[in-house]
């Protein structure tokens, strides 16, 4: 390997060469399955996008169990399930009050609250604010709350934005609800009502409650009205919601005014939980002593089902099936290859686990809950394996990326010595974006495999078409050798420090930061320039690197520092999001680990 480098072959030619020479052909063996078959149920309509606590996401987790027991793998916890649950989804509960002067209004008819809204009676005044902007940016000054006095009173919103019906709207970053009621809050407001104009949605329905990942709430009540209902509140000023709409979008006129009536008000939301499963079975070694040594080999197998708010999706406005093929099929049945070819050729001295885990994308939680309970004592597993995305390999690059190297004194060398000739790109942290963070903060060596990010990403079309199944056998073939070696040492490795385990929180108003030193100046027009990165943050940690132009954020754009500033602002620590950034004029895709 490194001699055939050393001398001048075109590298492409002796990747080439190696990766269909040297790797022994490596196929499961259970009955005929294939990669392409297993990634081909998980990803198929039946399953929905396997969305934690769905049947298509129980319907996955019986199939991975099935496909183990098959194998004949010990299977673990309750028949090879660890349930657990987690909060999916958010539903009004029986408490919700909406009067409008002395008039109750009728729950999910009238009004509805947010999920994200504050569980307390609130009472007061109202005030029209508009769009509920204060806008400064070098491009765009806006601001509704000029002259008003909105302190502890409510605010009438309204819904979108003047240029909701253009792609590229000005607006967009300042648009959600939240970063309206983050401006609200700003403001002094003592509670915000949103409204949405025929130009923002012609039939006038409200949005159903939907849970955005995030349990936090802010400190005051959100709701949403009909129209109907925005139209009592405008009434005694002589306009309506839709008048009020068309006069603001045509003359770009912002600010607002108060209204006489009086709104009582509290929100009742019920954060709805669902059970999911991690799949978790064994092979155990054959060394007497080293059998009570672990090593756990993961993937998960949950995604984000058919999108929508709040799902993680980077298209919200497009409700359809995410097929997750590559994310994470494609690792899934990498680690069904694994252990198959672990229960058939039973030559490990240390037993090998293998997990799918649940619920990843909803923040890392079945990887959480698998090591706060796990099968084994957790001093035993001595290293961990994670296959997130590793169903890209490209053909032309044979680029992979492993994380987590510098977690064990070994790692590097021995990934280094099994290479059949990838582009190989390591980065030494053990915190990172997928399930393989959990076990580094239990000070256990990780080994993060992905053939990375791609335009696809958390969208409906990341589908089994584009999935490289010679890519996955060959990726598959490798990892084998590299956990043989592992499970076969005499030592177990050496776990070392690499980043830092948890987010420091920071004060002040941002939740979250990438780690990034911003061009203040706004000198780049295409995005915001990033000056620096510091290390071992979720910027440095994502690969983003000085001289990038972050062009957007969880793909809506930023195009200033403001925009991303407003963007940041409504994420939260855990969160995963996707960051665009443009390197040499080339666009790429980033996902940070907040
Ligand atoms: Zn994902």
């Amino acid at each position: 390997m490194v001699l055939l480098r050393k001398i001048k072959i075109p590298l492409l030619a002796v990747v080439a060469v190696l990766l269909s020479l040297c790797s022994p052909r490596f196929y499961p063996l259970e009955a005929d399955h294939t990669f392409r078959d297993d990634v081909t149920y998980l990803a198929s309509a039946t399953l929905e996008g396997r969305k934690s606590g769905t049947r298509g996401d129980s319907l996955a987790a019986l199939y991975i169990r099935d496909r183990f027991a098959r194998m004949g793998t010990v299977l673990l916890y309750e028949n090879g399930f660890q349930p657990f649950s987690l909060v999916s989804s958010a539903v009004p509960g029986d408490g919700n009050v909406f009067v409008l002067d002395d008039n109750p209004l009728q729950v999910s008819r009238d009004f509805l609250p947010y999920s994200f809204s504050s569980r307390e009676r609130k009472s007061g005044e109202v005030v029209f604010a508009g769009y509920g902007f204060d806008i400064r940016s070098d491009s765009l000054t806006w601001n509704d709350y000029d002259s008003l006095d909105v302190r502890g009173k409510w605010v009438l919103l309204l819904k979108g934005d003047p240029e909701i019906d253009k792609a590229e709207s000005r607006f967009a970053p300042y648009s959600e609800e939240r970063a309206k009621v983050l401006t609200a809050l700003d403001h002094g407001a003592g509670g915000v009502v949103f409204v949405g104009g025929p130009q923002y949605s012609e039939t006038d329905q409200l949005q159903d409650i939907f849970y955005d990942r995030n349990s936090s709430s802010y400190p005051v009540p959100v709701f949403q009205v009909t129209r109907e209902v925005g139209d009592k509140l405008l009434a005694p000023r002589g306009t309506t919601v839709a008048g009020m709409e068309e006069k603001i979008n045509t003359r770009e006129r912002c600010g607002g005014f108060p209204l006489p009536g009086r709104i009582t008000a509290r929100a009742d939301v019920v954060l709805r939980e669902v059970v999911t499963n991690n799949v978790v079975v064994m092979v155990p070694g054959n060394d007497p002593l080293l059998k009570d040594e672990y090593i756990v080999v993961g993937a998960h197998y949950d995604h984000l089902g058919w999108g929508g708010q709040g799902s993680g999706t980077r298209a919200p406005d497009t409700v359809a099936i995410h097929p997750g093929a590559d994310d994470n099929a494609s690792g899934v049945a990498l680690v069904i290859g694994l252990a198959n070819r672990a229960a058939h050729t039973p030559l490990n001295r240390r037993s090998l686990i293998f997990a799918a885990f649940g619920a990843e994308e909803m923040g890392l939680i079945g990887s959480k809950a698998f090591t706060a309970n796990p099968p084994v004592d957790l001093k035993k597993i001595k290293a961990m394996f994670n296959f997130d995305m590793v169903g890209r390999l490209d053909t032309l690059s044979h680029a992979l990326s492993i994380s987590g190297t510098l977690t064990s004194e070994e790692s590097e060398a021995i990934l280094t010595s099994h290479n059949p000739g990838f582009n190989l790109a390591f980065s030494g942290e053990g915190y990172g974006p997928s399930d393989h963070a959990a076990f580094y903060m239990e000070n256990i060596p990780v080994f993060f495999f992905s053939t990375g990010a791609h335009s696809d990403y958390h969208t409906f079309s990341d589908t089994g078409d584009k999935i490289n199944y010679e890519g996955i056998e060959k990726i598959a073939d490798y990892a084998w050798q590299v956990i043989s070696e592992i499970a076969g040492r005499d030592q177990p490795l050496t776990f070392r420090e690499a980043g830092s385990k948890i987010q420091r929180s920071r004060g002040g108003r941002f939740k979250v930061t990438l780690g990034v030193m911003p061009d203040y100046a706004g000198l780049e027009k295409n995005g915001l320039r990033v000056d620096a990165v510091s290390k071992d943050k979720p910027a440095h940690r994502a690969g983003i690197a000085k001289g990038d132009i972050i062009t957007a954020i969880d793909g809506k754009p930023v195009g200033n520092i403001y925009d991303y500033m407003n963007r940041l602002k409504t994420f939260s620590e855990g969160q995963t999001i996707s960051v665009d950034i443009l390197r040499n004029g080339e666009h790429k895709v980033l996902i940070v680990k907040l």
